[in-house]
């Protein structure tokens, strides 16, 4: 099998950027696709999205590196900032030099801006494609392909990519782990317009506060007209109904109560901009993504916390390889055995490091002494290349 020989469509449930990276990966490769996404119209929540050179590097093969450059910011700096003096603990250059070692740049950009450019795309290339209000409710598998019921009818394909996020009905039809478990954080985030800001004119354009058991990582979007700043905390429980509510402003400020004023401007800038507080959910790791012709992407597979900004990134990641591994064949089966093959333990161990990086850095002023290095990125993660990696390793 190859591309021309898959005669029925790959299904993709969910239009996210796992979706729409694997969509765009097959169309470009002659296979034809379905997304089937449950929103009724298309909109991207959630503030913005740092991109590192192992994400640019995956997206600019899908043939979209001119639009997402011109939608990015493209930060120059960054520095991690102690939460009371405001002092640099420490900082480095991001900009040329991050681009020229990885030979791909780091980008920031509203997800609003990035999904935009990936719809755009997909439809440009095949206008049928995207399926709105197409919730996935029920997959039944046969021997020749795969049947999805869905709240806009009934779709037949060889093969399913569940890309359905860290609530996936696909993953659920397969595994039935139950709902997902709260992390043990929060996180308050929103984009912030810079006249909302006493100081607009902050340096470096990305930094990460550290403070006991919070951290506010904060950067600049749109144009430098806009600020997307991301205020977490570690806490006991969650206890709100539903996984994502508008902000206590209070709450806000009390939890960030005593830091720096260059930080105390981010949190009023939220309380003015609109803030929403989100638990940070996650999932035991499974040993397996595939079962006969489903197998997971994205947050539906691994969902990860944010401290490496990695989380896109792998989804994107597993995006290419799927969309490379069923393009090439010999079958679908095989295709989606040799995707796991190669993304489950780099995507597993990415799950690990960010667990490992969100402890140490809430940590490092609670337990550290003064001599203990500050616990930076070590970018582990950058030198992958999802569109040249060989499949067969
Ligand atoms: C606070 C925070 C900050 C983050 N910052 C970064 C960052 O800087 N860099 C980074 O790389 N990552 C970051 N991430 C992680 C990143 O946002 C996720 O890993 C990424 O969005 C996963 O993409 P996805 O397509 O797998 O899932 P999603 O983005 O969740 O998309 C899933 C899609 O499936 C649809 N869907 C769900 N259920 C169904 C169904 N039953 N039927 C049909 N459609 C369905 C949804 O509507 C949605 O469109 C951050 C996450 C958080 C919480």
């Amino acid at each position: 099998m190859n591309a021309m020989h898959h005669k029925q469509p790959v299904l993709i449930a969910g239009g996210g950027i796992a979706g729409l990276c694997a969509a765009l990966g097959l169309v470009r490769a002659g296979v034809p696709v379905r997304v089937l996404e449950q929103a009724a119209e298309l909109r991207e929540v959630g503030a913005a999205v740092s991109l590192a050179p192992n994400a640019t590097r995956a997206l600019d093969s899908l043939g979209i590196g001119q639009a997402l450059r011109d939608a990015s910011n493209w930060p120059q700096r960054a520095a991690m900032k102690h939460y009371q003096s405001g002092a640099e603990m420490v900082a480095y250059p991001m900009g040329s030099s991050m681009e020229q070692r990885w030979g791909a740049p780091y980008l920031q950009l509203l997800r609003a801006d990035l999904h935009t450019v990936l719809v755009d795309a997909l439809h440009a290339l095949d206008p049928t494609a995207l399926h709105l209000g197409a919730r996935v409710q029920g997959i039944q598998q046969h021997g020749e392909g795969v049947e999805v019921q869905t709240a806009a009818g009934t779709f037949r394909g060889g093969c399913l990519i569940g890309a359905d996020g860290v609530r996936s009905a696909v993953r659920a039809a397969l595994y039935g782990d139950g709902a997902p478990d709260f992390t043990g954080y929060v996180a308050w985030r929103g984009v912030v317009p810079v006249e909302n800001l006493r100081n607009p004119d902050f340096k470096p354009d990305t930094a990460v506060f550290l403070g006991p058991q919070r951290t506010l990582l904060r950067y600049r979007v749109r144009g430098h007209r806009a600020v997307n700043v991301v205020a977490f905390a570690r806490v006991e429980g969650w206890a709100e109904e539903g996984w994502s509510l508008p902000a206590d402003l209070d709450e806000l400020r009390a939890a960030f109560a005593g830091w720096h004023e260059e930080a105390d401007d981010m949190i009023e800038g939220l309380c003015l901009s609109g803030a929403f507080k989100w638990g940070l959910f996650g999932r035991a790791e499974l040993p397996r993504w595939q079962q006969g012709r489903v197998s997971l992407i994205g947050d539906a597979a691994h969902p990860m916390l944010p401290f490496l900004g990695q989380g896109a990134a792998m989804a994107i990641e597993d995006a290419v390889l799927v969309a490379r591994a069923l393009a090439r064949g010999p079958d679908v089966e095989s295709a989606l055995a040799c995707y796991e093959r190669i993304r489950h333990p780099r995507a597993t161990l990415t799950v690990k490091r960010a667990d490992a990086h969100g402890l140490r850095i809430h940590q490092h002023l609670v337990t550290a002494s003064a001599t203990d290095p500050v616990p930076r990125d070590d970018f582990a993660e950058f030198d992958f290349d999802a569109a040249t990696t060989p499949l067969d390793a």
